[in-house]
């Protein structure tokens, strides 16, 4: 008999762990309050880099085994993901060219002495366009026979119904509720996306504050950031401004007009991101992949091999 499998969650988490489960044949569906564009996911900038997650001593193994199936996927322009320079930078000081960045396929480059920062490194990653990308997934998923079952909600695990026999949590912030879960913490971050900047062909980021990224996407870019522990999903427009200006002074461009503020509540984990087996009340099996904070794109695939490692043992 096929396997059934219900999967909570419908964002860059829950969508990989579906294809990676009706491509091996089993009777997947998602269940989600919101899919895809709509949720913390769809407000990621989405480049491959290790960042604002726990425990290193995994997450970098995860990101790596991500890194090599997101650069497959460069061969199909169609997936939305490409490789793209991203030139990581400090404000003061030196900065330190991590170590996993020898086990990448492209070269690391030192750059030293350039304007507004005192040192970086340049290395080349994938980008994952989350215009594109998400709904790359979800058409991918319903190909290979997934269902989504969209605006969803459910108040504890259990309430899945039991026809399902094995149960993936990919809920993202979500979880704190659905698993009681107090390690979770609300890593706030807002973005400005605006027009496709012309000379822009490089990402730049500096992670110290205040946090200042610009992303080149295929049809606008996206200007960050923000990371304050916060619920608050509204955006706020003096914030907004802030972005635009630091990074508008950084490219040395004119302010450009915003199209649309984002914001989204990256699911830090204190302990750790959550991927582990355990029963629910009445027996089933759940398996959690939840708590990737600022990294979801970077484990995404990483992750999502290993809850399928999980469901077979
Ligand atoms: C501004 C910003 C920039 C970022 N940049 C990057 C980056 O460059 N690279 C990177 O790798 N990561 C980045 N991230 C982090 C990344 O976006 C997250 O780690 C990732 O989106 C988490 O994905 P997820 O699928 O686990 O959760 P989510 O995308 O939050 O999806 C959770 C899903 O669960 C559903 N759900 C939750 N609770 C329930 C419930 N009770 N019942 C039913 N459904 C429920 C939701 O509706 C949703 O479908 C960034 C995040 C932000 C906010």
């Amino acid at each position: 008999m096929q396997k059934s499998v219900a999967i909570v969650g419908a964002g860059v988490s829950g969508l990989t762990c579906g294809v990676i489960f009706a491509e091996r044949g089993f009777r997947a569906t998602i269940f989600a309050e919101q899919v895809g564009s709509q949720t913390t996911s769809g407000a990621a900038g989405a480049l491959w880099f290790p960042y604002d997650a726990e425990p290193v001593g995994k997450v970098i193994p995860w990101a790596l085994a991500t890194y090599k199936v997101l650069v497959d996927l460069t061969k199909y322009p169609r997936s939305g993901v490409s490789m793209i320079e991203l030139r990581q930078y400090c404000r003061s000081g030196k900065i330190e060219i991590p170590d996993w960045c020898n086990s990448l396929v492209d070269v690391v480059t030192a750059l030293h002495a350039v304007p507004n920062f005192s040192d970086g490194f340049s290395i080349r990653v994938p980008l994952t366009d989350t215009t594109i990308y998400l709904d790359y997934l979800k058409s991918r998923f319903q190909k290979a026979g997934g269902e989504i079952k969209s605006n969803v909600h459910f108040e504890k695990l259990e309430d899945v119904d039991p026809k399902w026999g094995l149960v993936i949590n990919c809920a993202g912030i979500g979880a704190r509720q659905l698993t009681h879960d107090s390690d979770l913490e609300p890593h706030r971050g807002q973005v400005a996306i605006v027009p496709k900047i012309d000379d822009l062909q490089c990402a730049i980021v500096c992670d110290d504050d205040p946090l200042m990224y610009a992303i080149p996407r295929a049809n606008d870019c996206v200007f960050g950031g923000t990371n304050d522990v916060s619920d608050n999903l509204a955006p706020d427009p003096k914030t907004t401004k802030t972005i635009v200006s630091e990074c508008s002074r950084v490219l040395e461009i004119e302010s450009p007009r915003v199209l649309r503020e984002r914001v989204g509540l990256r699911p830090f984990r204190k302990s750790g991101v959550r991927l582990e087996k355990e029963k629910l009340r009445g027996g089933r099996a759940v398996i959690h992949n939840y708590g990737h904070g600022g990294s979801g794109f970077t484990l995404s695939w990483g992750c999502a091999a290993e809850v399928a490692q999980l469901a077979i043992n």
